[in-house]
Formats: structure tokens, C-alpha cells, sequence
């Protein structure tokens, strides 16, 4: 029996793929830019300027609620989180405190606490500048929409932990609300992190935060560290202090980044420039309405419409593009009989690059395959030796020693059969009848 359970929580922010940022105009597109191109007073926190919220993030965020099976409250509304830091302008974040816009979701068995919205912070940038190691700032990522999902901490394990997220990820690209791409900053991960002394369940009386992991692989090892280093104290008959920590990749650790004495105090109070946000039954359906097919509704469907195997239909469907791909190939395939297993199999088997991959070209060279796989053996053989008679000069050509022979031999098969047979083979065949 274990006698000692790790209790572990999600927090996920995740960029949403709005054009404008969340409460002015700006273009939310901060990526590859000129820094401070894409600001104005409401994103840099200039006195007296207004917050407008912006309709499409918050449709975005409800979609990404209902997907996840939560509630949408009725009435949420937005807060001031109030903290000093040189990445925030305002001397706050606007962002939801007690009222979230959607809560009591589920996911692969792990319960989502929330979901709300807030607001991403400017992004320092640290250069040296002559002698002088210095810290730039840039604003244009400051104000962009960004959605926090909250889970209960069900999690036990690292694996778990790993398919919870990069189920999340599939099923918010599938919404197309962001690219949750880790390396861009789009999504960003941190754990909670506790050991519970078995079998009394309760939730410990300490958290450990591990903040800015930004991929699933770094979540595991510092899962699985966590594990390791909190037991070893609590086995000693102490208690892991509270802290915040990060991952050093280097050194295949978590390193303590600083300890908490107590919880912060962000003065959170209602964001007196907002109005409070209201749901009614009937708005919910319309983005209800307005949610895709699921990547888990997809894989039933092409397990029951195109005969693959659960495998295979989850290998497909775990990238939204390559899914299409697939079905557009589906549906060109018919016209040549192609069976839908087959190009599924041609797909997976070949691990074709769909971004680099026209659905039409792919088809084509299958029933090029096809038709080449047609003609039989003999068929192939009657073809060689009527060509091998009808050019005895080639022939005698080459048992003179001159190889390129072959060739024209080669050319005048493949002419023949209408290019139908597989030149290698047939290369194969004629050096046996030749030598
Ligand atoms: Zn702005
Ligand atoms: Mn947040």
C-alpha cells in the first residue's frame, strides 16, 4: 500500500487568439513585432483612460467553460488584483476573483475549479546595452486576453498530470480560441504540489507552487522530483515549508524561488470601471451552438464511419490538422475506390508532414500505388519479354558489356505498362533474365 500520496493542482494560462486585447484596441498580436508598436493609455495604465472589455474573449472563455462542462455564472464580474511589479503598469491586473465566469468543470476525470479572465502583463526583457546589464520593457503583450483554467487538485501522478494536459491543449485548439503554443508563451503551466500521508485522506496543510514550466516533459520531472524530495522530509517527520519553486532543467531540479510567510495580499476589490458580466440561459446556448465537434466525439465518429481502430483514430484526431487532412483525403479517395483505412494507414504508417502536404497530391499518389501494385507478376513478366524481344540490339548491347542498356530496356518497360510498375522491380527482373 502507498503510504504516501502526491496531491497535485493545475493552474493554465492560456493566450486567447483574439484580434484586439482584451479592454482597448490594440492589436493582441505581440509575437514578432516592434516592441511597444501595439499599445495605447488603457494598456500602459495611463491616468484616466477607460477599459472597454472585448465581446469575442469572453465568448472565447465561455466556449472554452461549456467544453469543459462547467457552469456559466449568471453574474461574474471583474476584479483588481493589486501587486507592484514593473511588468504591470497599472500597479494591478484586472482579472476575476470571487465571481468566475464558468466553474465546476471536468476533464478526464480531474474536476476544473475555474475559468476567468484577466488580463497578460507586459514582458521584460533582459539585455546588455554597452556595459550595462539592463531591463527593457515591453508593453505590447500587456492588456492581451488571457484565460486561467483552475483544476481541483485530483491529479496523483506525473503521467496523469501529462494526459490531462495534453488533452486540454487538443481540445482548446480544436476551439481554435488559441494556439497553446509552450514556446511562444501561449500557454503556461504551473502545479501545486502536496504529499498526503496514507490512508487518512486530507489535504495537507502546505502547497508547494512550481511556476513558468513550459512543457509537458518539464512538468513530469518536476513532478516526479516534488514526490521524491517531500517525501524524503515528511518521512524525517517534518513538513515541506510552503514556497513557490522552479524547474532547473541543468540541474534536473526544483530550486526554491521564494518562500511565502504568509499569503500574499493583492487587495482584490471590484474593477469599478467594468459593469458586471450577465448570462442568461439564452446567450449560453447560442455559444453552445457555436461549439465544434470534440476531438472525443471526432475519434467515435471515424471509429464508426471509416472502420479504424480506436488507436488509430486517436492517433489522427490528436492534431486538428491532421484530422482534416485526413478527411479531405477521405473524400478525394472515393472517386478512386480508395478504402478510408487505407489512407489512414498511409498516413500514420509514413508519419506524413500534413503542413507540407497537399490532400490532392497525397490521393493521387496513392492510386498511383494502387495501379502500380495491379499488374501481377506474369502480367510484368510478358510485358519484360516482349520488350526483351522486340529490342534485340539492346540486348545484344549490353551483353557486350555496355550496362547503360538497361536502361533504354528499362524505359521501354515502364512505356509499355504505362508507367504502372515499380521501376526498382522491374530493374530487378530484367538483370535476371539479362545476366
Ligand atoms: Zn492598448
Ligand atoms: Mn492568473
Amino acid at each position: 500500500m502507498t503510504k504516501y500520496q502526491p496531491i497535485i493542482g493545475l493552474e493554465i494560462h492560456v493566450e486567447l487568439k483574439t484580434q484586439s486585447k482584451m479592454f482597448c484596441g490594440c492589436s493582441a498580436n505581440h509575437f514578432r513585432v516592434e516592441p511597444n508598436s501595439h499599445c495605447c493609455p488603457v494598456c500602459l495604465g495611463l491616468p484616466g483612460a477607460l477599459p472597454v472589455p472585448n465581446r469575442k474573449a469572453i465568448e472565447y472563455a465561455v466556449m472554452a467553460g461549456l467544453s469543459l462542462h462547467c457552469q456559466v455564472a449568471p453574474f461574474s464580474k471583474f476584479d483588481r488584483k493589486n501587486y507592484f511589479y514593473p511588468d504591470l503598469p497599472k500597479g494591478y491586473q484586472i482579472s476575476q476573483y470571487d465571481l468566475p465566469l464558468c466553474s465546476e468543470g471536468t476533464l478526464e476525470g480531474v474536476r476544473i475549479r475555474r475559468v476567468h479572465l484577466e488580463e497578460d502583463t507586459a514582458k521584460l526583457v533582459h539585455q546588455t546595452v554597452g556595459d550595462n546589464k539592463v531591463t527593457l520593457v515591453d508593453f505590447n503583450r500587456a492588456g492581451v486576453p488571457l484565460m486561467e483554467i483552475v483544476t481541483e487538485p485530483d491529479i496523483r501522478d506525473a503521467p496523469q498530470a501529462k494526459i490531462f494536459l495534453k488533452n486540454l491543449q487538443r481540445n482548446i485548439r480544436y476551439l481554435d480560441i488559441s494556439d497553446c503554443d509552450m514556446e511562444k508563451g501561449s500557454m503556461r503551466l504551473e502545479i501545486n504540489i502536496s504529499i498526503n500521508k496514507f490512508p487518512k485522506f486530507r489535504l495537507p496543510d502546505y502547497k508547494v507552487e512550481i511556476k513558468n514550466l513550459n512543457s509537458f516533459k518539464f512538468v513530469e520531472k518536476a513532478i516526479n522530483f516534488e514526490i521524491v524530495r517531500q517525501t524524503e522530509i515528511i518521512k524525517t517527520g517534518k513538513q515541506p515549508i510552503q514556497e513557490t519553486r522552479g524547474w532547473s532543467e541543468a540541474k534536473q531540479a526544483t530550486f526554491s524561488q521564494r518562500v511565502k510567510e504568509e499569503a500574499q495580499d493583492y487587495r482584490y476589490f471590484p474593477e469599478p470601471d467594468l459593469p458586471p458580466l450577465r448570462w442568461d440561459e439564452k446567450a449560453i446556448e447560442r455559444i453552445r451552438k457555436m461549439l465544434p465537434e470534440t476531438p472525443e466525439q471526432r475519434i467515435i465518429r471515424f471509429v464508426k464511419n471509416y472502420q479504424l481502430s480506436e488507436y488509430n483514430a486517436q492517433i489522427l484526431v490528436a492534431a486538428k490538422q491532421r484530422a482534416d487532412f485526413y478527411e479531405e483525403c477521405v473524400k478525394l479517395g472515393k472517386k478512386f475506390k480508395i478504402k478510408a483505412k487505407e489512407i489512414a494507414n498511409n498516413i500514420i504508417n509514413k508519419k506524413v508532414d500534413v503542413s507540407n502536404m497537399n490532400a490532392g497530391q497525397f490521393v493521387k499518389s496513392l492510386v498511383g500505388k494502387k495501379s502500380r501494385t495491379s499488374i501481377t507478376p506474369s502480367k510484368l513478366e510478358e510485358i519484360i519479354d516482349q520488350v526483351l524481344s522486340e529490342n534485340q540490339k539492346a540486348v545484344e548491347d549490353f551483353k557486350k558489356g555496355k550496362r547503360t542498356a538497361v536502361e533504354f530496356l528499362l524505359g521501354q518497360v515502364m512505356k509499355v505498362s504505362r508507367g504502372q510498375v515499380d521501376s526498382l522491380l522491374v530493374r530487378q527482373q530484367l538483370l535476371k533474365k539479362l545476366i
